[in-house]
């Protein structure tokens, strides 16, 4: 190591082994995506993994001992996997991402008919920029609880042969009053309706909104009363694809936070022998502030980290719980900001992480001041740094935008109040937020190998 610290893109200082493992790894991470497109999906599909990879679900185990698989579901849309170490009170080492990602979803009472069309009522989930959901195709997921309890899955607009939905745009040659308007209230939350059908039925009064309710019935066995109790997300059709010439990239809705998540999941899924106990945990809801029983802020966590211990000793107390999570360190995998050739001067090139740089570590970040950060001291970070540089991982340090510019949170802030040393550390993207995130295969790769050699360390 030389003197000056200076970065230097990766494909100029990879290894070959790693050169040749990127786009492999690649191609099953755009085949989760395309699996994961809401929370609950990417659960199903997490969980399908590690129970193909010989994790037992916790309720099934009467014990626990070194070297078992675990995991505990969170009602459908968070779970926690592990690999049992030595004694998990003597602290784990845990990788926390989460699942969910800004969509477009139905309100619980959505339909209505104007101008002989019908349209679904949404209110958006997460930070979107509006203008982005507009005149793109859109795909429905979720379920719907019926009268009687029963639940039913909904997957419609991702074949070729299925219909999709859209919010429609306003014509350029009517907007001109429109485009005075600033981008933050060209398009109104009220605004984002889907248009769903424009076929009349026989019914006397809204026989456009009836014809749909028919429609819907006839195939699903679901009335009007059945929205109140869905979740229904509209979130965009296109499948996760390859970006650039050269293939380096991938370009997909939800890689914030399933580019984390996946990651994660699978370092956890191939890592070998333990030392101390790893943990994988995927929340829902970050994206609105870690709230609720499936947000990182539910006592789910520590409820599971409770019942390992209590597996793994007949004399379970509270203070295990305790000693174990003072004992254990924590990488927030989130995405990073990276920079953008179109959008250089909100970032500081010093500071702000690179595409194709490597996996970044983020010390704090909060905004104004670096407030409701969780800031990682000096020492957290100089073990990661050496965890990284001893093992061959291509990184950066980079913090979100310029100073009062912005400002962003992860999930890192509710672990670390939990007595967890945590720091920040993922995947940087572009077009975060978008319909059409932008990661680099090389940081993603190295996201993977990050968190992997973090697990065994
Ligand atoms: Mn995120
Ligand atoms: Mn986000």
């Amino acid at each position: 190591m030389g003197i000056k610290y200076q970065p230097k893109n990766g494909w100029e200082i990879i290894n070959k082994k790693d050169r040749e493992a990127i786009f492999p790894f690649c191609e099953r991470y755009v085949a989760f995506l395309d699996k994961a497109k809401t929370e609950r999906e990417a659960i199903k599909a997490s969980v399908e993994l590690a129970e193909h990879n010989g994790f037992k679900k916790i309720e099934d185990m009467p014990v626990l001992k070194k070297g078992d698989k675990i995991y505990a579901v969170n009602k459908e849309k968070g779970v926690l996997l592990a690999v049992i170490g030595d004694n998990t009170v003597d602290g784990m080492n845990i990788v926390a991402a989460h699942v969910d990602s800004p969509s477009s979803d139905f309100k619980q009472n959505p339909l209505y008919e104007d101008l002989d069309m019908v349209l679904c009522k949404t209110h958006y989930y997460g930070g979107i920029k509006k203008y982005q959901w507009l005149a793109i195709p859109l795909a429905l997921h979720g379920v719907v609880v019926k009268a009687d309890g029963t639940k039913l899955e909904i997957v419609i607009g991702e074949q070729a042969d299925e219909p999709v939905f859209c919010i429609t745009d306003l014509l350029p040659h009517l907007a001109e009053e429109q485009m005075k308007k600033t981008m933050k209230d060209a398009v109104t939350g009220e605004g984002l309706n889907i248009l769903i059908g424009s076929i009349p039925g026989e019914d006397e009064k809204e026989k456009f909104k009836g014809e749909i309710l028919k429609i819907l019935n006839t195939k699903y066995g679901i009335s009007e009363e059945d929205f109140i109790s869905a979740e229904l997300e509209a979130v965009p059709v296109q499948p996760a694809r390859d970006l650039g010439f050269d293939r380096s990239m991938i370009a997909a809705y939800g890689q914030d936070d399933r580019v984390c998540a996946y990651t994660a999941l699978q370092a956890i899924l191939d890592v070998k022998a333990v030392t101390k106990t790893v943990v994988c945990m995927l929340a829902d809801k970050e994206e609105v502030g870690s709230m609720g029983d499936t947000g990182m802020q539910s006592r789910f966590f520590e409820d599971t980290i409770a019942h390992m211990i209590s597996l793994e000793n007949k004399n379970y107390n509270d203070l295990m719980l305790r000693k174990a999570l003072k004992n254990s360190v924590c990488l927030s995998a989130d995405v990073s900001a990276a920079m953008d050739p179109n959008y250089k001067d909100v970032s500081e090139p010093l500071n702000s992480p690179k595409l194709n740089y490597g996996v970044t570590l983020t010390k704090y970040t909060g905004s104004r001041g670096k407030s409701g950060s969780n800031d990682a001291s000096a020492e957290l970070v100089g073990r990661i740094r050496k965890i990284f540089n001893d093992n061959n991982i291509i990184w950066q340090i980079g913090e979100l935008g310029k100073v009062d510019i912005g400002g962003g949170g992860t999930v890192a802030q509710f672990i670390a109040n939990l007595n967890v040393e945590t720091i920040d550390c993922g995947v940087p993207l572009l077009s975060m937020h978008s319909p059409f995130e932008v990661s680099a295969k090389l940081d993603v790769y190295m996201t993977y190998k990050a968190y992997k050699a973090f697990f065994v360390a």
